[in-house]
């Protein structure tokens, strides 16, 4: 284990005693691609990483225009209420392709931000999703440590991104609009099998409507696989925006979690997570260690056009590239 500096020392300990300055310029050092700040972050993590484990993780997801944000303001005022303190963060797929972003432009959970019980982060920008998914994961173990009692992680509805929050959250929950169409692209994408709960919000606009979306995707469940035997997926309607249903939910969160405790199945998933986590930081070192080869570098070019030329097999050129490796 790399040792703390005084400055790092000093950024552990702030964490640990809940200020906010000391969490910011942690996450910050996190986020930072510079190789230094790499090495200073692991050091900071791996001191703080006792004090870690003790929230609640929820992911949030749904398309744009579904009220992700008016839920997570209306839920973390309704947490606070409850005298928790409650971290959002987020994973934004956007954020890694083009700099800018879905989730994070507009004003957005304004009463919440202004909270002190609450500490909001926007998605970090990195080169990759998995660099994006590796920082927001490091930030929530960060955000832990500082005591936070529950961590949201939301994200956009498109892409891999959301199998990355539920890959890091203890409970994934998805968004839906009460129309029908809405129900049959999650389940095409392959949402729906990920979800441990899902909440058809705006149910204010046209109750009969949410009622007819509930049992519609009620029935579509029944053709899934249930992702815990323990565990039939709840289907709420609510309204963000009126904040109705929020205690519902939350309630839903807690059985969830209870229930999972008592079977096990909580902690192995955290288990589960933490070493697909390293696999993954396995995967992408090597990757990124092959790319960075010079010899691989040289000849990548000419392989990949003879390949697509059909004048050598793919596994020809695959394994000359990854003998360089030796
Ligand atoms: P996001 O893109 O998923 O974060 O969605 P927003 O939270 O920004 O909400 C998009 C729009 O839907 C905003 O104009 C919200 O005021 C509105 N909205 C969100 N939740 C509800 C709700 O429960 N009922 C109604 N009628 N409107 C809502």
């Amino acid at each position: 284990l790399a040792a703390l500096d005084a400055a790092d020392r000093a950024l552990v300990d702030g964490v640990l005693a809940r200020q906010l300055r000391p969490l910011a310029k942690t996450i910050t050092l996190i986020e930072s691609q510079r190789d230094d700040h790499k090495a200073r972050a692991r050091a900071v993590l791996e001191a703080l990483l006792p004090s870690t484990g003790r929230a609640m993780r929820v992911g949030i997801s749904g398309v744009p225009g579904v009220g992700k944000s008016t839920f997570i303001e209306a839920l973390g005022l309704y947490l606070i209420e409850q005298g928790l303190r409650v971290a959002v963060l987020a994973v934004d797929p956007s954020s890694s392709v083009t700099g800018g972003s879905i989730l994070g432009d507009k004003t957005r959970m304004e009463q919440l931000s202004q909270n002190t019980a609450a500490f909001i982060r926007p998605s970090p920008s990195a080169c990759s999703l998995g660099g994006v998914a590796e920082k927001t994961r490091e930030t929530m173990l960060v955000c832990e440590a500082a005591g936070f009692d529950v961590v949201i992680v939301e994200t956009v509805g498109v892409g891999q991104s959301e199998t990355a929050v539920a890959g890091m959250t203890d409970i994934f929950c998805l968004l839906q609009l009460p129309n029908a169409g809405d129900d049959l692209q999650a389940i095409k994408k392959g949402i729906m099998e990920i979800a441990d709960l899902i909440v058809i919000n705006k149910a204010d606009i046209d109750p009969s409507a949410a009622m007819r979306a509930k049992s519609q995707i009620k029935t579509a469940l029944h053709m899934l696989r249930p992702m815990s035997p323990n565990w039939t997926v709840p289907v709420l309607t609510l309204s963000a925006l009126k904040q109705d249903g929020i205690a519902e939910f939350w309630q839903q969160v807690m059985e969830y979690r209870a229930v999972l405790t008592k079977s096990g199945e909580f902690d192995a998933k955290r288990r589960h997570q933490a070493l697909a986590w390293m696999w993954d930081m396995i995967d992408a070192g090597l990757r990124s260690r092959f790319r960075q080869h010079p010899q691989v570098k040289h000849e990548l070019p000419q392989l990949a056009q003879a390949v697509e030329a059909g004048s050598t097999t793919p596994s020809a050129a695959a394994l000359r590239l990854l003998g360089y490796m030796n």
